[in-house]
């Protein structure tokens, strides 16, 4: 199977409550399990970074739906690729969730080198490590 990693950046809708990127969350998890697509989602300050990966219709699919979807705006692709393994296994979607981008700093200066929550500054690479750290984190 060819894999392939969509990494985007959008905001959320006005009225976007906890709960309901929750709600989000889980039914992703579900739903991308079935399309062997796996991934993370981090969601601060009303902002949104996911990593998609999987087979290149499944992964194209989704991200249709995504865009769609008015829970969300001003949707960003950063990067779409090929690649050789995944680095989400076994997260079919799990939320990484930070009120502020404060509970962060450390893992995002290490990564990102900048001082203030930027996603549209990171590229994909970047974006993969910094999400990865935090999962691991909130999995510790
Ligand atoms: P349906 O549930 O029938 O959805 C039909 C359409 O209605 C969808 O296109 C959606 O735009 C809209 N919709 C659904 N529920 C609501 C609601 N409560 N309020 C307003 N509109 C609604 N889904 C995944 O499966 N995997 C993901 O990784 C994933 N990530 C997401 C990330 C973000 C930031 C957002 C905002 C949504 C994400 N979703 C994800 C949800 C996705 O957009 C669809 O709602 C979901 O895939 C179900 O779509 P569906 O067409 O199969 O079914």
């Amino acid at each position: 199977m060819q894999l392939y990693r969509l990494v985007y950046y959008s905001e959320a809708a006005d009225n976007l409550t906890i709960q309901d990127v929750k709600s989000i969350s889980a039914k992703a998890s579900i739903k991308n399990e079935s399309l062997l697509v796996s991934g993370g989602l981090l969601y601060c300050e009303g902002k949104f970074l996911q990593i998609l990966e999987g087979s290149i219709r499944p992964v194209n699919k989704l991200f249709e739906t995504i865009l769609r979807d008015p829970r969300h705006k001003n949707v960003n692709l950063i990067e779409f690729s090929r690649v050789k393994k995944r680095e989400f296994e076994g997260w079919e979607m799990s939320l990484v969730f930070f009120p502020t981008s404060r509970d962060f700093y450390p893992e995002y200066i290490k990564y990102s080198g900048g001082d203030s929550f930027d996603p549209m500054s990171l590229d994909g690479d970047v974006c993969v490590a910094f999400l990865r750290g935090l999962l691991e984190r909130q999995k510790r």
